[in-house]
């Protein structure tokens, strides 16, 4: 710990210094030293300095402390916060947007919740994709206060109980000893800071529920269940942090004539024994036209007709995928006296085309309950 400047003198500011300033001037200090903003070779050495400064100035106890005895070992630490001092950067948003655990300044700037919005779409602006405004309620800063929550013009007081740490020492005297328990504040509910002249646009909570309009584009080929995470648009931060994210979950509606699996598509055709028999040629409809699909003479039912590139884009890559035709050889049902009996002539003139695949079937059968 040799030549250790005085953290004041690392802040810049003086012995008197409010909480408020010390918070100011390391915020100020902080951005300007930090090693992914400043890549000067001592940026990250300042860093740390100031940061240890402000982790011994922004606490009461410590503050006390250091300006009672000066430095101190960290490795020792302060008896009680144990401060770690070696600890990298990244925390600097833990403190500043309120992750990590142990004590927190309450007056740090805190990152917005997060927002969930379901989105239901239809089959076709899944594959294609589509542009759509959305309104969702959030909670917004406060505009009159700048979320503060105090009249324009005046500022929250440091709560004088606390002196903003938003915590409270009680000191017990028990049988076993001295016990010390930390609490909320209840001067100021844990806030460090108390109101007041309460802002009238927002009552003093600093937010205000507002209906917001935002601009959703939704890329072609996405699935049912996608996500779409849109950076920023969540609930506002709390005193500066920044806002959480808008994650909409898209749900895609079934189609009556398309089914989708993954990029492809598939669809039912119904073909009348006619067609299936002597093959045809028939109209197909597909996302986005209709295409002719020749069906060749001697077409069982439940046969797959593939085309080439008439499925979904692909959401991740270039290229679609392909549509699946499944043909389904239709019975018919209600027959005229005329149909019937042409039905039975044709039954008659290819009763041993029909009666040769059964008995082909039924030997099959036969060999096989036989076991040979
Ligand atoms: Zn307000
Ligand atoms: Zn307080």
């Amino acid at each position: 710990m040799a030549n250790k400047r005085d953290y004041y003198e690392v802040l810049g500011v003086d012995k008197g210094a409010s909480d408020d300033d010390v918070k100011k001037a390391y915020r100020k200090l902080a951005r300007q030293y930090h090693p992914d903003v400043n890549k000067a070779a001592d940026a990250e050495d300042k860093f740390k300095e100031v940061k240890e400064a402000y982790e011994v100035l922004s606490d009461d106890q410590k503050r006390a402390t250091y300006d009672q005895y000066g430095h101190v070992d960290p490795n020792q630490g302060f008896g009680g916060g144990g401060a770690d001092f070696s600890g990298g950067f990244g925390d600097i948003f833990d403190m500043f947007f309120g992750g990590g655990g142990g004590r927190r300044d309450p007056n740090a700037p805190q990152r917005g919740n997060d927002l969930q919005y379901s989105m239901t779409i239809e089959f076709k602006e899944a594959v294609f994709g589509k542009e759509t405004d959305i309104t969702i309620p959030r909670t917004e800063n406060c505009d009159t206060c700048h979320g503060s929550g105090a009249k324009p013009g005046t500022k929250p007081d440091t709560c004088s109980t606390c002196h903003g740490t938003g915590q409270q020492e009680v000191v017990q005297n028990t049988p076993f000893g001295r016990m010390v328990n930390r609490r909320a504040c209840q001067t100021c509910g844990g806030k460090g800071q108390i109101i007041r002249e309460r802002c009238s646009t927002c009552n003093g909570q600093g937010k205000v529920k507002k209906q917001r309009k935002i601009h959703v584009k939704i890329p072609a080929g996405v699935d049912d269940g996608a996500q779409l995470r849109m950076s920023g648009e969540g609930e506002g931060g709390l005193r500066g942090g920044p806002a959480g994210d808008l994650y909409i979950v898209i749900r895609v509606k079934s189609h009556e004539f398309f089914e989708r699996e993954n990029d492809d598509i598939y669809c039912e055709i119904p073909l009348t024994f006619a067609q299936a028999a002597l093959g045809d040629e028939i109209e197909i409809p597909t996302l986005t036209e209709k295409v002719k699909l020749k069906i060749p003479a001697g077409t069982q039912t439940g046969t797959y007709f593939r085309l080439k590139g008439k499925g979904v884009p692909r959401l991740r890559g270039i290229g679609q995928g392909d549509q699946h035709v499944k043909v389904v050889v239709v019975t018919p049902t209600k027959l005229t006296d005329e149909q019937r009996e042409l039905l039975r002539q044709f039954a008659g003139l290819n009763g041993e085309h029909t009666h040769e695949q059964q008995q082909s079937f039924f030997d099959r059968m036969k060999k096989a309950f036989r076991g040979d």
